[in-house]
């Protein structure tokens, strides 16, 4: 008999008829055949309702107090979905995070899964029993209650479902599948049949909140199909599966992160190390940090500039105020007033001018590009938050999102051609019996033979980086990494970008051309560079991967010149001397996590 989770979010169990609804269609499931298992989530707003409480009774409520208070939203609703079920005649029982065994780390608030025990839900599911499960809490070692962060009954969902080898995960939400963008913010965003794990996951990292991004790696991971549909009809909703819906769009969906932070460390010692010591501070404190640009170092100092989500600010200073001193540097700068607006598809890996088509948009819509990083499958831009919707709407336009792409497939399709091996070819279990959310890279390599350009004084207006990209993209110049950031110096911004070696001579030409355009004050370049990729899932939420790699870097004495990061790559440039052993020693430090991707 096959088994299906299905879980439902907070507004489709927000009253008695939601909770009745939802108790119905796991009945109905439960007649079709199926075994059962239900994950819910608190009760509409709830889960904010208790943060603000322990907001009013204490100003820094201990994290684990504010775990336990908020795993109690989800206790109330498992309960009453069990007597709903039980109401209408049929068998449930409900269960906390411990009950189900969903053994955590002990990092509250941002708990990582390490196992479940399915024993008792196997049992309970023999007995004929639907079995309603709290999500988004689990327990650590020592029985402390923990949360998996906001979202997190996507990935407890997720995580059921491959350790009970379910057939299919079904999320029922409060819209009716995954959109081109979020539909409330976009009232023309289109629904999409079919979207991939890796497009998935960086969409929700990168802001959209329809899946929580961790519960994607799971379901990469033990190749889980995903079913996003209503819980307010019986419609077909969004699939997530391994396939794309189209070969050729280059981009599959816009994401905006409203509210974003950007942090300055100022005359950071340009000598190896110190970015090591600057970002393990606050990976320290499990703070995902995004959009790393670190400025090419002049006068023997260099500023580093991220961003961090906006909530995270104050502790991510607080974390830099404390090891300042020891790294030397000479000021922390931030402006938290800036939105995080991306573009992402795998198809854009290989076609050009996806890039200088966002830029130009952006500029269209007179929008002031702060920052960019861009990865194989994403592009990320930081604007004014004052900006942010007219850019995202200018993207997702300029792109076409609101259009199905010509050869789009439906799941139908997809799943007709997949033939009968291809899901055991993508099977591969890496059920660890400790570890389920442990990091899984698939390889590392290294690709020689890059140059870098950087232009200083990028004038701070709107046009500028489409004007650069478009010029060099009409010379056929394929541009792999974009870096802009923010230049301590004046409030310009530089950028820079990687080229094959071999294109070095004539993009110093469009470069020189460029800088007299706009009067810019420099550009240096540089040759013989290597790109060391990491590869794997959930690198951006893993925080120790950019440790780990500056650490090494640095104990060989090799500076990281541009860093581009995705929940799929970290790619990383440095100088070609001793790239090789660079390579050797991230082989040998991440070889755990190589073992566990094979
Ligand atoms: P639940 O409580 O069911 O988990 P969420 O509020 O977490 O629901 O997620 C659903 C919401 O996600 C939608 O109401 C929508 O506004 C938002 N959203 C953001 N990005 C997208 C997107 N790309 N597609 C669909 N919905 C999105
Ligand atoms: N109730 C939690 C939250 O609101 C978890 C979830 O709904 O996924 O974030
Ligand atoms: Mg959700």
């Amino acid at each position: 008999m096959s088994l299906i989770v299905q879980k439902f979010g907070g507004t489709s169990v927000a009253d008695v008829e939601k909770i009745r609804a939802a108790a119905r269609k796991a009945i109905r499931a439960q007649k079709q055949g199926h075994r059962v298992v239900m994950v819910v989530s608190a009760m509409g707003k709830n889960t904010d309702l208790l943060l603000k409480l322990a907001g009013d009774v204490s100003q820094s409520p201990p994290a684990r107090e504010m775990d336990m208070l908020l795993s109690t939203g989800e206790q109330v609703s498992v309960a009453l979905v069990a007597m709903a079920i039980d109401d209408l005649g049929s068998k449930a029982v409900s269960l906390t995070g411990g009950q189900i065994g969903m053994k955590t780390d002990d990092s509250f608030s941002k708990a990582r899964i390490q196992s479940i025990s399915t024993e008792r839900i196997e049992r309970l599911l023999d007995d004929g029993n639907i079995v309603v499960a709290a999500g988004f809490q689990g327990i650590d070692d020592d029985l402390n209650i923990t949360t998996l962060g906001r979202g997190g009954s996507d990935t407890t969902a997720v995580a059921l479902a491959s350790v009970l080898g379910a057939s299919a995960c079904e999320i029922y939400t409060d819209v009716d599948g995954v959109y081109t963008t979020d539909p409330r913010l976009l009232p023309e965003a289109r629904r999409v049949d079919v979207i991939s794990y890796d497009e998935m996951l960086e969409l929700a990292s990168l802001g959209a909140g329809v899946m929580h991004n961790r519960s994607i790696e799971f379901a990469k991971k033990f190749n889980v199909p995903i079913h996003v549909r209503s819980s307010f009809s019986d419609a077909e909703g969004t699939m997530i599966v391994a396939e794309t819906e189209s070969k050729t769009a280059p981009v599959c969906g816009a994401a905006m992160t409203p509210n974003e932070a950007r942090v300055t460390v100022l005359g950071v010692p340009d000598v190896p190390g110190k970015s090591l010591q600057v970002f393990s501070a606050i990976a320290e404190k499990k703070i995902a940090v995004d959009m790393v640009v670190q400025n090419v170092g002049r006068k023997g100092r260099a500023d580093i500039s991220f961003t961090v989500r906006q909530d995270d600010l104050k502790l991510t200073l607080a974390a830099l105020d404390k090891v300042l001193p020891a790294i030397g540097a000479d000021a922390v700068t931030f402006d938290d007033q800036v939105s995080k607006v991306s573009v992402v598809g795998v198809n854009m890996a290989d076609q050009t001018n996806v890039a200088s088509t966002m830029f130009r948009a952006l500029a269209d819509a007179n929008v002031n590009i702060q920052m960019i990083t861009t990865s194989e499958i994403k592009i990320s831009t930081l604007v004014p938050r004052a900006e942010a919707g007219a850019a995202l709407r200018a993207v997702h336009e300029v792109f076409r999102l609101h259009e199905k792409p010509a050869d789009a497939k439906s799941w139908d399709q997809i799943r007709a051609e997949r033939g009968e091996t291809a899901d055991l070819d993508t099977l591969v279990s890496r059920l660890q019996d400790d570890a389920l959310e442990a990091l899984t890279l698939t390889g590392i390599s290294l690709t020689k033979h890059q140059a870098r350009v950087t232009l200083y004084g990028v004038p701070d207006e709107p046009g500028i980086a489409a004007d650069m990209f478009e010029t060099i993209g009409q010379a056929k110049i394929f541009v792999d990494m974009i870096v802009q950031g923010y230049d301590g110096e004046d409030g310009s911004t530089s950028v820079s970008f990687t080229v094959d070696e071999s294109d070095l001579k004539q993009s110093l030409e469009v470069a020189v051309a460029i800088r007299e355009k706009h009067g810019m004050r420099d550009i240096q370049d540089g040759s013989d560079i290597a790109k060391i990729t990491v590869s794997g899932i959930g690198l951006r939420s893993h925080t120790h991967v950019a440790t780990v790699l500056f650490k090494q870097l640095a104990d060989l004495g090799i500076n990281i010149e541009m860093i581009g990061t995705s929940e799929l790559q970290v790619n990383a440039v440095i100088s070609a001397t001793n790239s090789d052993k660079a390579l050797e020693r991230l082989s040998a430090a991440f070889a755990a996590s190589l073992e566990a991707g094979r």
